[in-house]
């Protein structure tokens, strides 16, 4: 019975953990590893055709993108995750699919000019549309059993429509051991979405520390904020943007917007306009008011029980074509317009933000994580007076406004309120889904509240029966450079790199195997490192 590392170790995305239950593999997310390259960055450091199941905390991508890479490399077993979750995998691992495609077919007209042999997209569409019949929608709170030992339940996270913590329950050799895995833990009173719930047992925990290092100022009132900046900027004749992420960010958006009109905090031009220019967006807007009436909270199952629809109000526009977004902008009329990407990086928004920046009267409102290195963070570190948009310098002229609280991520003292909430003694506490620094601090924090805590290492593997640590891993980050070291190393060296940690794996499996067999193994490791050892 073995925990294995395979990304999100000491670090944010990637998102992917594998158990090993009576010699079969289970895969606890498959997530696209972000701010990487898409050659080596995503490899996987064991072969796909192993794992016989995957189970899926939530539909970010950081979280699941890399299921069409898995299953394009050879995994054809089942995927379990809530109903909302199969769902939204669909509208996002198309996208992500197209954006792959997309990508590629740049890159490669690139290389082609410089000379350079051309890489087909990491995935394609087809691809994609072959992990949808994987898909097993399941509920919340009920528990499968997914054969050969092992049995999960989702529990409500709180952080995105569907999301989950997922509980394993294992059994081998007649031992059984309880494995928490916390996916992304959410914050109460998010609009939407019911609040994250609390589990009491667990023999070992894995646990998310995105905000570990940091306590959010006290929740102030969106609505009031919102409606005030809006308010404003409408009243000089300017736009108000949103850059905001597609699932979950714009629908929190849509659902205070409803609220301020149907308040009337917007006196300035109370009938204002509202664009959602995202496609992904309205795809995913429809799943969140469609027929998962069951998941949303009582507040918005409430409204849609009196007639209302949480995410439609008077003044709402759906841009789907290219043409009508770019139309958006020869409009001189004050509106409200709401594009992704989240970060700016990528996406109409920039269009928007190349029409707006430079003019005083408009505004942009940010309302999730600023990675750095983005145009959306520098926007809001007010460091850049000038910023280049398609080739043209853009003066940043207009009102900036970062609604941080707005996020559906818990903060330090709501990932402590979380862990402190099991009842039981836990073996080991697991950190990870944290930016270097902040899973190895969270880490000590936990050890000195009493926690048997680890930021554990890319490929680490611990066992489960005995609580010990069988490989340690590599440390894939250095300290202060948030960039991979692979984009350092050549691709085969990394290839290499991984057959290395494959080998280990398949040693323990090996454990208690006849001596012969043993002995035969070692001697062929001996030979292979004696030819190599130059
Ligand atoms: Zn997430």
């Amino acid at each position: 019975m073995k925990l294995m590392f395979y990304g999100a170790a000491r670090e944010v995305t990637g998102s992917c953990y594998g158990v090993e239950v009576n010699g079969k593999k289970i895969l606890v997310d498959c997530g696209l590893h972000q701010g990487s390259d898409n050659g080596f960055g995503q490899n996987f450091a064991f072969y796909p055709g192993e794992v016989d199941r995957v189970v899926i905390t939530h539909a970010h991508i950081d979280h699941s993108g890399r299921l069409p890479l898995l299953v394009k490399q050879g995994f054809h077993g089942k995927i379990y995750a809530t109903e909302p979750t199969c769902e939204l995998l669909e509208i996002m691992l198309r996208d992500s699919a197209h954006i792959q495609e997309v990508e590629s077919g740049w890159r490669n007209r690139k290389q082609k000019r410089a000379g350079d042999v051309v890489a087909p997209p990491l995935y394609t569409m087809e691809d994609a549309e072959k992990v949808f019949s994987m898909l097993v929608p399941c509920r919340y709170d009920e528990l499968i059993d997914t054969g050969d030992g092992a049995s999960i339940r989702f529990v409500d996270a709180g952080h995105l429509l569907g999301s989950a913590y997922i509980e394993m329950l294992l059994k081998e050799d007649k031992v059984n051991k309880k494995i928490v895995f916390s996916g992304d833990i959410g914050v109460p009173g998010h609009p939407l979405i019911r609040d994250p719930q609390y589990i009491k047992e667990a023999d070992y925990v894995v646990m998310e520390s995105t905000y570990g290092d940091r306590v959010r100022e006290p929740v102030f009132d969106h609505v009031t904020d919102l409606a005030a900046a809006i308010d404003s900027t409408l009243g000089k004749g300017g736009n108000v943007i949103c850059p905001a992420f597609a699932v979950g960010r714009t629908q929190g958006l849509l659902y205070n917007l409803r609220e301020i009109k149907e308040r009337g905090l917007v006196k300035s031009v109370p009938d204002f306009k509202v664009y959602l220019d995202s496609p992904l967006a309205s795809a995913a807007t429809k799943i969140y008011s469609g027929e998962n009436v069951a998941y949303l909270d009582d507040e918005a199952a409430a409204l849609i029980k009196s007639g209302v629809q949480p995410l439609w109000f008077e003044g709402l526009h759906i841009i789907e074509s290219v043409d009508e977004s770019k139309k958006l902008n020869d409009d001189v009329s004050p509106k409200v317009i709401i594009s992704s990407s989240g970060m700016c990086d990528a996406g109409r928004i920039r269009h928007h933000l190349k029409h707006n920046l430079w003019r005083r009267e408009c505004a942009v409102v940010f309302s999730g994580f600023q990675a750095n290195g983005t145009l959306g963070r520098t926007l809001i570190d007010g460091i850049a007076s000038n910023v280049t948009l398609f080739g043209e310098e853009i003066a940043v002229r207009c009102r900036i406004f970062n609604f941080r609280t707005m996020s559906a991520h818990a903060d330090k003292d709501g990932l402590l309120k979380w862990i402190g909430a099991f009842e039981s003694a836990l073996s080991r506490v697991f950190v990870v889904h944290g930016e270097h620094d902040i899973c190895a601090a969270f880490s000590v924090l936990l050890g000195e509240l009493g926690y048997n805590a680890v930021a554990p290492k890319y490929s680490a593997i611990y066992d489960l029966l005995s609580n010990e640590m069988i490989l340690e891993g590599r440390d894939i980050v250095r300290r202060g450079e948030p960039e991979y070291v692979a984009r350092r190393e050549t691709p085969v060296y990394q290839r290499l790199m991984l057959a290395g940690t494959r080998l280990i794996e398949v040693i323990t499996r090996n454990k208690g195997g006849a001596n012969k067999d043993l002995g035969k193994f070692a001697d062929q490791i001996d030979a292979l490192s004696n030819k190599w050892d130059r």
